[in-house]
Formats: C-alpha cells, sequence, structure tokens
C-alpha cells in the first residue's frame, strides 16, 4: 500500500505537540458562553485563522497562538513551554501573555500601551486572539454580559489591534470585517 505523501511530517508532528500539550493544560476549562465550550476550542480558533486567512506558516508563530493562553490561565510556566517547544515560542506566548498580579483594568490598559512594541509574530497572534474573541462576542458571548460591556470589549479591542497593525493586511481584514459585523449586530439590540 502506498503511503500518503506528506508535505511536512515534522510541522504536522510540532503541531500537535503543542495540540496535545495545550489540550491538556485547559482540560478542565471552559469558555464563559452559555454553552461552557470547551477551552481549546479558542486556542485551534485562534491558530486556525493565523492560518487559514492570515496565510501564516511560521511554525513559532502557530505554536504560540496553540499556546498563548497556557502560562496566563494555567499552571504551565515559560520554562516549561521553552523545554518543549524552545525559547522562540516561549518568548512570542511571554509578549502575549498578561501580569496577573495587576488589576484587570491596568491589564488592558498594558495591552493598548503595549501592542505597538510587540514583534510581528505577537502582533499577529493579538490580531487573531481578539478577532475570535469578537466573534464569540458577537454569536456566542460571556454570559450575562450587558450590551455596555460587550460593547467595551469591542471598542477596547479596536484600541489593542490598532497598535498591531502592518503586519499581515489579509489577517487584518478578516478582523475588520468580523469587526464590522459584531458592531452591526449590537446597533440592532434595544439593551
Ligand atoms: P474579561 O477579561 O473578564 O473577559 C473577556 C475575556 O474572556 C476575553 O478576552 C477572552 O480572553 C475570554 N473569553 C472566554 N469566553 C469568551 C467568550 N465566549 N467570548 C469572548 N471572550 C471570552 O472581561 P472584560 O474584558 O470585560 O474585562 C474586565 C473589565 O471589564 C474590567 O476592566 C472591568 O472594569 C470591566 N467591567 C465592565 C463591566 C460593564 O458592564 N461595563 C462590568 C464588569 C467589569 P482569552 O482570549 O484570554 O480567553
Ligand atoms: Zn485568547
Amino acid at each position: 500500500m502506498t503511503q500518503p505523501t506528506s508535505a511536512s511530517p515534522p510541522l504536522a508532528s510540532a503541531l500537535l505537540d503543542a495540540l496535545h500539550f495545550s489540550a491538556t493544560k485547559h482540560s478542565d476549562q471552559r469558555r464563559k458562553d452559555k454553552e461552557a465550550s470547551p477551552y481549546i476550542n479558542h486556542p485551534i480558533r485562534v491558530a486556525q485563522l493565523l492560518a487559514t486567512e492570515g496565510g501564516v506558516t511560521d511554525l513559532v508563530t502557530l505554536q504560540a497562538a496553540i499556546l498563548h493562553d497556557t502560562v496566563e490561565d494555567t499552571d504551565t510556566t515559560p520554562e516549561e513551554i521553552e523545554r518543549r517547544f524552545g525559547p522562540e515560542v516561549r518568548r512570542v506566548v511571554e509578549e502575549v501573555t498578561d501580569d496577573k498580579s495587576l488589576p484587570k483594568a491596568e491589564r488592558k490598559q498594558r495591552q493598548v500601551e503595549h501592542a505597538p512594541h510587540l514583534s510581528p509574530q505577537a502582533k499577529q497572534l493579538k490580531i487573531a486572539d481578539k478577532t475570535a474573541n469578537v466573534q464569540n462576542i458577537t454569536t456566542s458571548p460571556p454570559d450575562g454580559w450587558s450590551l455596555e460591556r460587550k460593547r467595551e470589549y469591542l471598542d477596547w479591542a479596536d484600541r489593542v489591534v490598532a497598535g498591531c497593525r502592518g503586519c499581515n493586511p489579509a489577517l487584518e481584514a478578516v478582523y475588520d470585517q468580523v469587526m464590522a459585523q459584531g458592531r452591526q449586530a449590537l446597533a440592532g439590540v434595544a439593551h
């Protein structure tokens, strides 16, 4: 029997390793939507947006996307990421990791201020992350969020993404489209 040809087995292995690691770390977590979707759906979506909409083939960026919330939201340490996936993936994951010791409002302000200083890899990851979250706010929002809170989130996402532009026009166009759909959906709601 002929074996199926593979363009790049190491790439597939590296992505699957990251996926397995991330799925294990996030296994007991859920998103904030009413259905409490499995958390891993989100990092998968972020990596998929980068690859399919942004045309990103850089392995470090895609692995970092799959792992982007592990240090912030699980017991994963930056050292652990470096041991398993190397220093570059660690660097990108750390770039997009909030300091959870700070109050939430300050963390959000820091994201806006730091965005222009991120590496191109981290900027693209941020845009994909905000695209996924804005889409979620529009179609499967966190349970109990008021219209005002959703709008505030969209406004904040726009401020972060403003500092990330210039690296990937195709990805930015998808973000703009998703944001426009989100604004339209929220504009049609009375409260
Ligand atoms: P959170 O940061 O608590 O929640 C948003 C984050 O949750 C997203 O960035 C995303 O992060 C994650 N997430 C999980 N599930 C979903 C989902 N279904 N849809 C979208 N995102 C999801 O909330 P805020 O951004 O509102 O931050 C808190 C701030 O809001 C504070 O500064 C506070 O002052 C303010 N606030 C405002 C209120 C209002 O009514 N206006 C009320 C209370 C607080 P990730 O990608 O990391 O998973
Ligand atoms: Zn995220």
